[in-house]
């Protein structure tokens, strides 16, 4: 069986990417490739793959059946943090395969040390510490009774990392809210170093904290958007801007292209409508291509009558109402288009392109929610 789309992974991209991130951090700080939410939609099995062969040994995901997708992929032994959730009853599988997950409140903590102790194998955990994102992390004034549960079982459990995650990084605009988190941060690292607890890693920056402020930049840095080859928003873009050489204004370097076929050709008279209902009505004689890719793929329903594809090299309007598995897009202009041809969705072809941005500005998608909205039964093929 053949899908009606599928998704290329360039691994050119990737190692460029994170040959830029490289040159912005130093020989230092580990990478973590961030590969929650399907890996931001390019599929954890592929970038897996990919990001090994950019040297990544290195993966932090969302939950723990990503954690275990990202363990049976591996290749390189390397190293697998879960961020988010896990349920407790799956903490001694995740000990016993070396995953490492943050822990942010008691119950964690004390079930950590509890397996660790009954299977005699260290937990690794991340402990997580509250500087103002309020989400999840240890509270400030939970500082004592952590670094007294912390101590009393140091032979047990393995401190992996001391971390944080900043709120609105991805904006010069709240500096000074990441700059108060970033005191708080080291308020923490100080207490428990006091009190004799070190950890192996520090480390709190994500892609907008790295590009735009270093000072967040500690042992290590994870790694999302940027990595697939996105700038978090155009504010770091800009923020960036005038420290990029001239001969490469856009170190970052998409991954993706979406690519599908024609289906089928329909002549419509001029006044005849198109699809479902009147959003759309020929003004004149026009000549349509069928592409088999509709919102259940993931292409967007506000894209009705927006939206636009590539095809021999020139950029087609959709028309009408994106349906459920198709769309029809305007090829009145194009000459020679058969059944079969190539349909870019994003990407680029013979020098044109389509790229997220242009494609989430018309949906006000953020890059982040388009990509991962791409349905897992896509087939992702990595290319050279
Ligand atoms: C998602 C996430 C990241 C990566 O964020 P990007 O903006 O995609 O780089 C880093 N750290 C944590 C805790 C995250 O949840």
């Amino acid at each position: 069986m053949i899908a009606t789309s599928s998704l290329e992974i360039s691994s050119k991209a990737y190692r460029q990417n994170i040959q830029y991130i490289r040159s912005e951090i130093g020989p230092h700080p580990v990478i973590s490739a961030v590969v929650k939410g399907n890996a931001y939609g390019h599929g954890i099995a592929q970038m897996v793959e990919v990001a090994e062969k950019a040297g990544i040994r290195h993966f932090s995901t969302f939950s723990s059946d990503e954690a275990l997708e990202v363990y049976n992929h591996t290749k390189r032994g390397s190293e697998i943090m879960i961020l988010g959730m896990l349920y407790l009853e799956e903490m001694e599988e995740l000990i016993r395969k070396g995953i490492s997950f943050y822990v942010f409140d008691f119950q964690r903590l004390e079930k950590a040390i509890s397996v660790s102790i009954s299977i005699q194998i260290p937990a690794k955990i991340h402990l997580e510490a509250e500087t103002g994102f309020h989400r999840t992390g240890f509270d400030w004034k939970d500082r004592e009774k952590v670094a007294s549960m912390l101590l009393e079982n140091l032979a047990y459990i393995s401190l992996e990392g001391l971390c944080t995650h900043y709120a609105g990084a991805e904006s010069v605009s709240n500096y000074v809210r990441v700059k108060n988190q970033i005191s708080r941060y080291h308020e923490f690292k100080d207490f428990f170093t006091e009190k004799s607890l070190t950890f192996k890693k520090y480390h709190t920056a994500c892609s907008a904290a790295t590009l735009i402020f270093p000072e967040t930049i500690l042992d290590m840095v994870r790694i999302g958007i940027a990595g697939y080859g996105f700038w978090p928003t155009k504010e770091t873009y800009f923020a960036k801007l005038p420290s990029l050489p001239k001969n490469n204004k856009n170190p970052l370097k998409r991954l993706i292209t979406w690519k599908s076929s024609v289906m089928s050709l329909k002549d419509v008279k001029m006044g005849e409508f198109v699809g479902y209902g009147n959003s759309y009505m020929a003004l004149t004689d026009i000549k349509l291509a069928i592409v088999p890719v509709g919102y259940g793929h993931g292409f967007s329903r506000l894209l009705s009558n927006q939206g636009q594809v590539l095809i021999q090299g020139q950029y087609c309007q959709v028309v009408g109402t994106v349906t459920m598995n198709s769309i029809a897009v305007n090829i009145t202009k194009v000459k020679n288009v058969t059944p079969g041809d190539e349909v870019i969705l994003i990407g680029k072809q013979r020098g044109k392109e389509i790229t997220v941005a242009s494609f989430s500005e018309s949906t006000q998608q953020v890059n982040y929610e388009l990509l991962t909205r791409l349905p897992k039964d896509i087939p992702r093929i990595i290319i050279p």
